[in-house]
């Protein structure tokens, strides 16, 4: 008898391309069929077929508080009751434009999209149309959205699939996109050489999360910074997953690196679709209507993802926050190693905050070649032996998983002991 998630794939492979709206769902890179779901409450995910799942995954990152927060949902009650969207001016706009400023000192001025491919997209016309410069540099690995000029040597679905750069992507704008490894400063200094005075700008991921969870050294973001400085290069932080995750400022908080600009995302919708890009004025202001620079959205900044995105933020900004979620996960990640190394089996786990990857490698992941060492025929069994124990694993090797608030000390020694368990039956002598 085939479930009701594996006779709702049958339908959708029918309709939708892979039978997904978005690639990594497709679980292609873990085997298996995706799992369809109906609802989420705090931690808890429900399938169609009724079964519960512990969520690491978390709608891939925005859900910090948790599925159906009770405060979120009633400020979008309140917010629905009055309309969708004007497509005109609101408070509530002006409102979450402010507490974002206020959040990210090297932010005067920022625009709201609706989704952080948006928000990437815009960022790098305005660092084009600013420095008069053409070419950009990227690192291996990162992903920025799917916009043309980021598609190149990109990660998530990219490098979860193995992909080799998008067909589609005219060859003329992906010759101006530059890759150099993460973490790798002797890289961005011959680049700035070769390419010397032509970069637009740099962008980033502070934090790589889109090959797996991957700090940045100490050291490798100041070095970017003073060499864009330098040479009058945009420096673009990329902080759609990061901005409010790792730290209520994000990761420019938290390494202390003031970027140009700013990109984000994910959980300042709380759920709902929205992005941003702001930074400093002078630049800001070359966006139109207050400059030539254009770029423009019929649902940007609509009333419901506001609402959804200042209410989030407003509960993050409690006391504890932050340390409870950074309690939760450095308890998960220690108790997942220890569990790994009693059943024999190489792990690497790098977390910054509540972002957390368990590698299937021995060796420190410090980059997209490191990251690629593992072994991601043994990461899918252990996907799919967590998913057997009721704990929704992000359905690749090459993802960040993420806490919430939601989440408790229960759902934390469930996780540990289903990670164990699984680890046991992975082991082969
Ligand atoms: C998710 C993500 C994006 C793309 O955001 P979408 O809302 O999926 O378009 C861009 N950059 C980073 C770092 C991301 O994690």
């Amino acid at each position: 008898m085939p479930t009701k998630s594996q006779e709702l794939f049958q339908r959708a492979l029918k309709v939708l391309p892979g039978g997904v709206n978005s690639p990594v769902r497709a679980f292609r890179a873990v085997g298996g069929d995706p799992i369809f779901l109906t609802s989420g409450k705090g931690s808890q995910l429900t399938d169609v077929d009724g079964r519960n799942y512990i969520d690491y995954v978390l709608s891939w990152g925005p859900l910090i508080l948790g599925h159906c927060h009770a405060e979120v949902t009633a400020a979008l009650v309140e917010a629905l009751a009055r309309g969708t969207s004007y497509g005109a001016c609101t408070p509530a706009e002006v409102e979450l434009g402010e507490q974002i400023c206020e959040a990210y000192p090297s932010i005067e001025r920022v625009r709201l999209v609706n989704s952080g491919t948006e928000a990437t997209m815009a960022a790098l016309r305005l660092a084009r149309a600013a420095t008069g410069r053409d070419k950009i540099l990227k690192f291996e690995g990162c992903y920025h959205g799917h916009g043309d000029s980021l598609l190149v040597k990109a990660g998530s679905g990219v490098a979860t699939l193995g992909l080799p750069d998008s067909p589609g992507v005219p060859r003329a704008l992906a010759e101006l996109t530059v890759t150099v490894p993460f973490n790798d400063p002797a890289a961005v200094e011959e680049a700035f050489r070769v390419h010397r005075n032509q970069l637009a700008a740099v962008i980033l991921e502070p934090v790589v999360g889109n090959v797996g969870c991957v700090p940045p050294r100490p050291g490798f973001l100041e070095r970017v910074r003073a060499l864009t400085a330098e040479q009058g290069t945009v420096l673009i932080i990329d902080e759609v997953m990061t901005g409010f995750r790792v730290a209520y400022g994000g990761a420019q908080q938290l390494y202390k690196i003031q970027p140009d600009l700013t990109t984000l995302g994910k959980v300042i919708g709380g759920g709902l679709p929205v992005g941003a890009y702001g930074g400093k004025a002078a630049l800001m202001d070359q966006i139109a209507p207050a400059g030539p620079v254009y770029q423009a959205g019929t649902l940007s900044g609509n009333p419901l993802a506001v609402r959804a995105g200042l209410k989030t933020l407003e509960i993050l900004r409690r006391p504890g926050s932050y340390e409870r979620l950074e309690q939760l996960t450095a308890r998960l990640a220690e108790g997942i190693k220890q569990r790994a190394a009693a059943a024999g089996i190489p792990v690497t786990i790098n977390r910054v905050g509540s972002m957390f990857t368990v590698f299937f490698t021995g060796q420190a992941v410090t980059d997209y070649a490191t990251a690629k060492t593992s072994d991601t025929a043994r990461f899918g069994k252990f996907f799919r032996g967590l998913l057997e124990r009721g704990v929704y694993f992000p359905p690749s090797q090459f993802e960040a998983a993420f806490m919430s608030l939601a989440h408790t000390e229960e759902d934390i020694a469930r996780t540990i002991e289903a990670a164990g368990q699984t680890f046991e039956s992975l082991w082969t002598p």
